[in-house]
């Protein structure tokens, strides 16, 4: 009997895989013509290393998860650095000591900024929304500054309709550290994403359709166990309404000649511009090269689902739909999407690995 996995995301792959190792058949399959699921990678026509759904940068605090995926990849050591621009300036992103002495003329030192943040904080209890996260930790100017605009671009909503998760991603710091990630292991695939999903998927007791629709093998004649990491609300056709997802639209350039277009490997835009962030991925790789590969991300409704959208209503539908899929004896729902939870790619392979567990 062959397992069908319908995903060749983190998820999909992961679990493909874990199966495909204890002797299990598999039928991994994606809509999409390659596997990677968002983490893909390719080269573009220049010959530059990009990311087509935006830019993926890998961390973890989890040795398990490393380890695991270290079986399919060397590692290339990179930290993370976002700044963001406003009124033609730049600051560190997360806000940071240098941000606000920056931002405000100031000479602070940790202690000094402790104070102020303190002083200018809007303390909100209970901490509900994901407004309520940032003027709790930071007071309404920086909140309006760096967060509120950014926030509504990105989620078409305002920061007080979204769930608090959405900005407690983002720590506050006292210190200079300017890494967007403080995680232990912080990396990137020596050789991209892609060729660590080929390597992942490279297995004798796996088969792979690209650019097969789930609803197409549903049809077939046969009968099996199915891991899913499609939307949630599709597998059932949506018969509750709709979960939203957040879609985006990446706008790729290559910039022949240009060596370097941006001092870090992402520039925020908060409040200028219809784009949220310009990517530019050789700070990202490493890669060598006399031009350089940029990408605009302008955030949608409409359009490849890429993030849920947290809040209240919606996670009450997601229960309803979770609901559903508690009932589905023989499907088990994975991933970004197919648990609607806005996790990280190290979460995604966390849970999957529990999930193969649980499958075996
Ligand atoms: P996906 O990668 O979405 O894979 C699901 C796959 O299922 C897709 O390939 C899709 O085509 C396929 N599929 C869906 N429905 C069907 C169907 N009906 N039939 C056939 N195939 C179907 N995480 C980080 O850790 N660091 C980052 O820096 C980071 N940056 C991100 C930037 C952006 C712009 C986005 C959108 C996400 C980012 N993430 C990041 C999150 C990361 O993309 C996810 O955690 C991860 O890709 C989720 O893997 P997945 O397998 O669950 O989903
Ligand atoms: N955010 C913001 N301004 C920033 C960075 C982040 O308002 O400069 C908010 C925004 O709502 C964003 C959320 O914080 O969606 C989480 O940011 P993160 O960088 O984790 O988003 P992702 O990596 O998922 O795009």
């Amino acid at each position: 009997m062959e397992t069908v996995v319908v995903g060749a995301g983190f998820a999909g792959s992961v679990v493909a895989e874990r199966l495909a190792s204890a002797g299990r058949q598999v039928l991994v399959i994606d809509r999409r013509p390659h596997v990677g699921g968002n983490a893909y990678d390719e080269t573009d026509a220049a010959g530059v290393l990009v990311h087509r759904y935006g830019p993926h940068i890998f961390h973890t605090q989890s040795d398990e998860v490393f380890d695991y995926l270290s079986r399919f990849t060397d590692w290339r050591p990179y930290h993370h650095r976002v700044l963001a621009s406003v009124k033609g300036r730049l600051y560190p992103i997360p806000i940071n000591l240098d941000t606000v002495n920056r931002l405000y003329g100031l000479e602070l030192d940790e202690a000094g900024v402790a104070a102020h943040y303190e002083r200018v904080r809007e303390h909100r209890d209970p901490i509900r929304t994901a407004e309520d996260v940032v003027l709790n930790a930071v007071g309404r100017d920086l909140y309006e500054t760096f967060f509120r605009s950014y926030t509504r671009k990105q989620w078409g909503r305002d920061p007080s309709e979204l769930a608090s998760r959405v900005t407690s991603r983002i720590p506050v710091r006292t210190s200079r550290d300017d890494r967007y990630f403080a995680d232990r292991h912080q990396a990137m695939p020596l050789h991209g994403f892609t060729a660590m999903f080929e390597r992942m998927l490279h297995h004798r007791n796996i088969r792979l359709e690209l650019g097969v629709e789930w609803e197409e093998v549903r049809a077939r004649p046969w009968r099996g166990p199915v891991v899913y990491s499609g939307p949630l609300d599709a597998y059932f056709g949506c018969p509750l309404g709709r979960l939203p997802y957040r879609s985006l639209r990446f706008e790729h350039e290559h910039l022949p000649g240009v060596e370097r277009f941006q001092p870090v490997g992402v520039v925020n835009y908060p409040s200028e511009n219809d784009f949220t962030r310009i990517t530019e991925f050789k700070h990202l790789t490493g890669q060598v090269h006399p031009g350089t590969s940029i990408v605009r991300e302008y955030s949608q409704a409409e359009g490849d689902p890429y993030y849920p959208v947290h809040d209240p209503e919606s996670d009450r539908l997601a229960a309803a739909y979770g609901e559903l899929a508690a009932r589905e004896r023989d499907t088990m729902f994975i991933g970004r999407l197919g648990r609607f939870t806005y996790l990280n790619m190290d979460q995604v392979v966390a849970a999957a690995l529990q999930a193969a567990g649980r499958l075996l």
